[in-house]
């Protein structure tokens, strides 16, 4: 009955699913784990009214125009630039570190000396890893450099990764750099949008297809089996497509062992208060077990007399625990997970996409651009 199935209905599944359906008129089948569609995008109102994000804060950033066109067709959007600040010797300040933080933290003279250097070495507006800026040879620069890397990196970095940002691999704090400028946004792209009536409307939308039809509430090991290189769905060998967005060891009964992922236990509470915090979202290094704070109100304004807030407490992936949310990125876990790709290649009908599938840290606009160009091959 269908030529495609797609395992999961995140943004990777659910964009392939609408373009065959609408483009190549397939009938598609998605199967999915969760009771939900949108994958860890799903947002739903919460009793305070106010749209909250399941499985954590999703702010929409893009310069890739074609991604913003393509899924400007399933929903509007409010204009939403996202502003962090981080909680620091007693202070909130802006994150990414960027020279008005400096002056929020360091007396003038100081920061002002600070900025000189930063600006004599770097163009203004461009973007320093902290790994990259701990190289310096300039005294003052490793002393800032090392000031930020234990006031920012260390801790928040053993609390989400528990590891060192050396042991884990550098894009990673490379995604929050030392900004040399003064916008205090977290984000430099184009586009910094929110769905206006959130992410799982944006969903339904896409995927309100006759040609998709859906399976909630089911894991893909439980209607598939995969004996001498062959496929079987319910019991009947499937010889058409599968786009896989799940794990990938999970997909081959963990042969070359299980694969390292991080999960987050998400802990929402009611304030009974209008506002709780002065931006979306506070980020705590050094205190606290959960990594940040995130107060909803802020990303999709609503009217109530009470806020809800969101702290994030990471931890280990443990398989039937809880859910998978980043790869880890070690040279070890890469390895093993390469196994895995050149063991997939027995199967030239299944195609891996997403960031449990390819073990990538795909942004959502990423993870879009990449669904429409599988799809478009596809087509
Ligand atoms: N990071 C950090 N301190 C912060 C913010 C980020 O050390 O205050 C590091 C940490 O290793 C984190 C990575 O930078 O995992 C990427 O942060 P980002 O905000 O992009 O993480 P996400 O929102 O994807 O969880």
């Amino acid at each position: 009955m269908f030529n495609y199935i797609i395992v999961g209905a995140g943004f990777a599944g659910s964009v392939i699913a609408e373009r065959l359906a609408s483009q190549k008129k397939e009938k598609v089948l998605i199967i999915e784990k969760h009771n939900h569609i949108g994958g860890h995008c799903f947002d739903y109102k919460d009793e305070n009214n106010i749209i909250v994000h399941k499985y954590g804060p999703h702010l929409f950033h893009t310069n890739n125009k074609k991604v913003f066109e393509y899924l400007s067709q399933f929903t509007e959007w409010d204009i939403y630039n996202h502003e962090v600040l981080a909680y620091i010797d007693g202070k909130k300040v802006p994150l990414p570190f960027n020279l008005n933080t400096l002056y929020e933290l360091f007396p003038v003279s100081l920061a002002n000396k600070y900025e000189q250097k930063l600006l004599e070495k770097y163009k203004l507006n461009t973007k320093v890893p902290i790994l990259e800026l701990k190289q310096s040879e300039d005294k003052d620069l490793k002393y800032l450099a090392d000031y930020i890397y234990e006031k920012v990196f260390l801790n928040y970095t053993a609390k989400q990764w528990d590891k060192t940002p050396e042991e884990i691999d550098s894009f990673v704090t490379a995604r929050v750099p030392l900004f040399i400028g003064k916008d205090n946004r977290y984000f430099n792209d184009i586009y910094q949008v929110v769905p206006r009536h959130g992410y799982t409307r944006l969903f339904e939308n896409m995927l309100n297809n006759p040609n998709i039809k859906l399976m909630l509430n089911t894991n893909f090991k439980e209607v598939a089996t995969i004996k001498n290189d062959q496929i079987y769905v319910l019991g009947h060998k499937f010889n058409g497509i599968i786009i896989y967005t799940g794990c990938v060891d999970e997909l081959f009964d963990y042969q070359f062992g299980e694969l390292r992922y991080r999960s987050v236990h998400m802990k929402f509470e009611t304030i009974q208060k209008e506002w709780y915090q002065e931006k979306a979202t506070v980020n705590y290094p050094n205190s606290y077990n959960f990594t940040r704070i995130t107060e909803f109100k802020h990303i999709h304004f609503c009217e109530s007399k009470n806020t809800t807030i969101l702290k994030e407490y990471p931890m280990d992936y443990i398989r039937g625990k809880n859910d998978p949310y980043y790869p880890v990125f070690t040279e070890e876990n890469q390895k093993k997970y390469q196994k895995y790709v050149d063991y997939a290649k027995r199967f030239p009908n299944i195609k891996l996409v997403g960031r449990l599938a390819e073990y990538k840290y795909y942004d959502m606009d990423d993870i879009v651009e990449r669904a429409l160009e599988v799809a478009e091959k596809e087509l």
